[in-house]
């Protein structure tokens, strides 16, 4: 579900989906220099008829190579590619802890290629989608951080100072647009550039690392990226690195503890459970399954021998958001009597009135 919506937005906010190797071939990570620089959060080598291939611990290099696939021209740019990629990192097993720590994960990326003129724009851009798609999941409230370098060792750090100069300038304005609060890191870039990092807040006020959007002037230089110019000549694009959800196996973690398990409604793995009151309901339990199912529910039938209490006991300690009793009247009636998650109960209504209030439910991402 999670990744269902994430797929659709980023149709909708102009990338491309794309999907890469989950090994690459000990010169791709040289030329990356993650071999001389990221080789202890690696794994070791697979040799494959005498070739040594790595697992990727990152999916830049990939995503490097399409651009690479051919010449491009200012006319393509931006080009915006988003991978739902596994990546393997190695972690001590000492540290590993439940989803939050995990030795393979699936990092929701993605890589900007523009031109010096279309940074700052996509600067915005990348920024508002990033909040608007943390929003969406009930996020509401920010962390943010600017890192930069230290301007005292500029000889520490990969690229032209103008251009980390036009970067720095490029985050500082999409925060400053957007009303944003943020701490400025002085000396905590990374060495390729400048970043924002997003920390969420859950509903226990912990903060949690999300989203990082992410300059790259080591990668543009490393695979002599370039985009012929109007002018005809040779430039070098920006890279930009932003991943937004961070790690989906993370994410989850921190939506289960964001909300106790009690989903809102669109992100519910059971939306509904049908309760028949007595054996005779059963065939009219699913029944009123089969048609929420047609309507795009996620619904589950508790047709065991159990009594009506605990089968709603049951459902509420599962935190399902509707339970749809059923009984004489109801399947005389055409009916379910609704008892929410939450203790209410609107009682008798439609088979038809229930599902258009719970895809509307769905629709703007309610609780319930
Ligand atoms: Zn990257």
């Amino acid at each position: 579900i999670i990744e269902d919506h994430w797929r659709a937005r980023h149709r909708e906010g102009g990338y491309e989906i794309v999907y890469t190797p989950h090994i690459g071939r000990s010169l791709l990570w040289e030329r990356s220099g993650h071999l001389q620089f990221y080789k202890e959060n690696m794994y070791a080598p697979i040799d494959i008829e005498g070739v040594q291939y790595y697992l990727k611990p990152m999916n830049c290099p990939f995503h490097i190579l399409i651009y690479k696939s051919r010449t491009r021209s200012y006319r393509d740019l931006p080009l915006r590619w988003a991978e739902l990629g596994a990546v393997y990192r190695f972690e001590r097993s000492g540290v590993l802890h439940g989803l939050l720590r995990v030795r393979g994960f699936t990092q929701d990326d993605a890589h900007i290629f523009c031109t010096p003129e279309q940074i700052e724009d996509e600067i915005l851009g990348v920024l508002d989608f990033s909040l608007s798609m943390l929003r969406d999941f009930g996020f509401e409230e920010y962390q943010v951080e600017l890192s930069v370098r230290d301007p005292r060792t500029p000889e520490k750090y990969a690229g032209r100072d103008e251009m980390w100069e036009q970067a720095e300038r490029s985050l500082v304005r999409a925060l400053e647009a957007r009303n944003l609060p943020y701490k400025r890191m002085e000396g905590e870039a990374v060495f390729y550039g400048p970043k924002i990092d997003i920390k969420i807040k859950d509903a226990l006020g912990r903060a949690w690392q999300c989203t990082t959007i992410q300059f790259d002037f080591n990668l543009a230089e490393r695979f002599d990226l370039t985009f012929r110019d109007r002018d005809g000549q040779e430039r070098r694009p920006y890279l930009v690195h932003r991943a937004l959800l961070g790690s989906l196996e993370r994410f989850f973690g921190v939506l289960v503890e964001h909300y106790g398990g009690a989903f809102p409604v669109w992100l519910a793995p059971v939306q509904a459970v049908v309760i028949p009151i007595a054996d005779r309901h059963v065939d009219y339990a699913w029944e009123v399954a089969r048609r929420l199912k047609a309507a795009g529910l996620r619904v589950e039938v508790n047709d065991s021998s159990d009594r009506m209490q605990a089968k709603i006991r049951d459902a509420q300690l599962e935190k399902i958001p509707y339970m749809l009793i059923v009984g004489d009247r109801e399947r005389a009636a055409g009916e379910v009597n609704l008892r929410r998650r939450d203790g209410e109960v609107p009682g008798a209504m439609s088979v038809e009135a229930f599902i258009g209030m719970a895809q509307e439910a769905v629709r703007e991402r309610r609780l319930l």
